[in-house]
């Protein structure tokens, strides 16, 4: 037995002893950080994108004090600004799939009479939360933003813990009014966290953030028109990592760091060879089968996930900076209707020249399998191949395996083809 399937078994073994759990995990936390700082053949950014995303999952673990939950598109440039680490709960549950310890945490939350269409991240989450593996944070604030899924886990964990949570209702219209709105929002956030933490808010650590975060989006909307033309080979899991460093921790100095090598790696990086193909929504995580035709031996290549690219493109860092992240939260194009997130996908497979766009039907995510038909008439007339396949992100036993790869391969198949005829 390899040492990674003692390691696996020994987590299992004691899954009834969370403490324990959670010094293996921190366990097989150093080690893997150990193995990428010295001994993996990624590029530096991307080695650098591993060490970042594994030091998020250590701090949630070793610092529970300074830790807050959060979902993907609350304004983390605020909780920053306090010191805080924030977690998106999502990440902290694919996260489970590196322990292979998700399915465990999904039937105890099943169990626990949650509903079977309940989006397994967030089933994932709360299952781990109740086995005692997710350290108590200080705080937790979600927006209302993409999926309603957010409001009630939060809601039900924050009472359970009794830690204070905070909703950000976002409206849909973007208007004078509704950015007042959230900003008196953001104001009341910032009151409770002070209270939590006993600490001033500094507006000019925020200011700072903010600049941060412009020199960062320059750097990505710098690179993206190269990836056009050039090569830049990532795994999965990677494409996973980076919804870290495009949302939850932009605006430090880490998601910077990243950035500006991706840039750097990418304006050196040898001419394209592969097949460009524009990923919509989440990836399935331990999915080993698409490693082989998007991996480095394969012909094609996903370029990126329309989910880690972020809409913004500059924040007006003259105005008040809550009133800049005010304007953020209402113009992400996850926030109000579908047409937006279908604008965002074109233009990424405009400006990216992808050859097809493959779009992962998350079970239990509404708004993703809901808009799938508009997406496909979108596409449809700019003549772009389109394969929607359903599935589960994170629970793999729900997933019919050889059916995905083989609709998977034929479509690949079928933009082979349609290139050669016009050669
Ligand atoms: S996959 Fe969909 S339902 Fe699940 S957390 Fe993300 S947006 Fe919400």
């Amino acid at each position: 037995m390899s040492v990674k399937n003692v390691y696996y078994k020994m987590l299992k073994q004691n899954i009834h002893n969370p403490d324990r759990i959670l010094r293996l995990m921190q366990m097989g936390l150093n080690y893997e950080i150990f193995r990428v700082k010295h001994f993996s053949r990624d590029k530096y950014a991307l080695k650098y994108l591993n060490e970042i995303s594994l030091n998020i999952i250590k701090r949630t673990i070793e610092r529970p004090e300074s830790s807050v939950w959060v979902n993907l598109f609350v304004p983390c440039e605020v909780i920053h600004a306090f010191d805080l680490n924030p977690i998106c709960i999502e990440y902290y549950a694919s996260f489970l799939a590196g322990f292979q310890l998700q399915n465990i945490y999904l039937d105890k939350a099943d169990n626990s009479g949650l509903s079977d269409t309940l989006c397994s991240y967030h089933k994932a989450f709360i299952g781990a939360v109740e086995g005692g593996i997710v350290p108590r944070p200080v705080f937790s604030t979600a927006t209302s933003t993409i999926c309603d899924a957010n409001n009630s886990t939060f809601a039900y964990l924050s009472h359970k813990w009794d830690i204070p949570y905070f909703l950000l209702d976002i409206p849909h219209e973007k208007n004078e009014a509704s950015v007042r709105y959230v900003y008196h929002q953001l104001l009341d956030m910032i009151k409770a966290i002070e209270e939590v933490k006993g600490q001033k808010f500094d507006i000019h650590k925020l200011k700072k953030i903010i600049h941060t975060e412009n020199k960062t989006l320059d750097y990505i909307h710098r690179t993206l028109p190269l990836l056009s033309w050039k090569s830049y080979s990532k795994t999965m899991t990677q494409e996973m990592y980076m919804l870290n460093t495009a949302h939850v921790y932009m605006g430090t100095p880490e998601s910077f760091h990243f950035y500006k090598n991706v840039y750097n790696e990418v304006k050196n990086s040898y001419e394209r060879k592969k097949r460009r193909i524009l990923w919509v929504h989440t990836m399935p995580f331990p999915f080993r089968p698409f490693r082989g035709l998007f991996g480095e031996k394969g012909q094609f290549e996903i370029i990126t996930m329309e989910l880690n690219h972020p809409d913004t493109i500059h924040l007006d860092e003259a105005e008040d900076p809550l009133m800049a992240l005010s304007e953020k939260i209402i113009d992400n194009i996850y926030n109000g209707s579908y047409e937006r997130k279908i604008e965002k996908i074109l233009n990424l497979a405009d400006i990216l020249k992808v050859y097809g766009v493959i779009q992962f039907c998350h079970l239990g995510c509404r708004q993703n399998s809901g808009g799938m038909d508009l997406l496909r008439e979108a596409l449809k007339s700019k003549n772009i191949p389109f394969l929607p396949v359903d599935g589960d992100g994170l629970d793999m036993r729900k997933n019919q395996q050889g059916q995905l790869i083989t609709r998977v391969e034929a479509f690949l198949e079928i933009i082979v083809n349609k290139e050669e005829r016009m050669i």
